[in-house]
């Protein structure tokens, strides 16, 4: 799915970058400038702002309100309007810095690019195609993974309240 993430999601933004969608960040664009891309490029717009997403409805463009007070609560909330899986497979990420697609490395390739600890550590490495970082499933990993299960659990427990 492509989305357009408005300024006040830019977290969400490199969360969904990470679970595979391509989501394009409207930094510094105005209200007509984020509905006037949505549009061409026919992205999803997500939102916080009540005001714009009724902008949105109204002109047509498919829009979802992202409400919610953190992370797992926004990204549950996608998971049941949208069907998002909240599952990272980095064969299909793209990278939460610039949007573009990352692609494994072997090993080899990305010795002197990552910290050697790291380096000898793991075995395996996947690079941006766009900005070049490197990713590796380091000892943040179970942070992510730990965001995702809250997510998860919080999508099921609303789906089952809800008709
Ligand atoms: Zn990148």
């Amino acid at each position: 799915m492509r989305f357009l993430v408005d300024a006040m999601l830019g977290k969400l933004a490199r969360w969904l970058r990470l679970l595979g969608h391509d989501a394009e960040y409207g930094r510094d664009a105005s209200d007509e400038e984020l509905l006037a891309r949505a549009a061409e490029e026919g992205r999803i717009l997500l939102t916080s702002d009540i005001g714009l997403f009724k902008r949105a409805l109204s002109s047509g463009i498919s829009v979802v309100l992202v409400k919610g007070s953190s992370e797992e609560e926004r990204l549950a909330l996608l998971a049941r309007r949208l069907g998002i899986r909240l599952e990272v497979d980095l064969e299909n990420s793209r990278c939460p810095k610039c949007n573009s697609p990352v692609v494994e490395v072997p090993k080899e390739a990305v010795r002197g690019l990552v910290p050697e600890g790291s380096w000898r550590r793991y075995e395996r490495f996947w690079r941006c195609t766009g900005c070049g970082q490197v990713y590796w499933q380091g000892s943040h990993w179970s942070n992510i993974e730990a965001v995702l299960a809250r997510a998860r659990e919080l999508a099921r427990a609303r789906s089952s309240k809800a008709p």
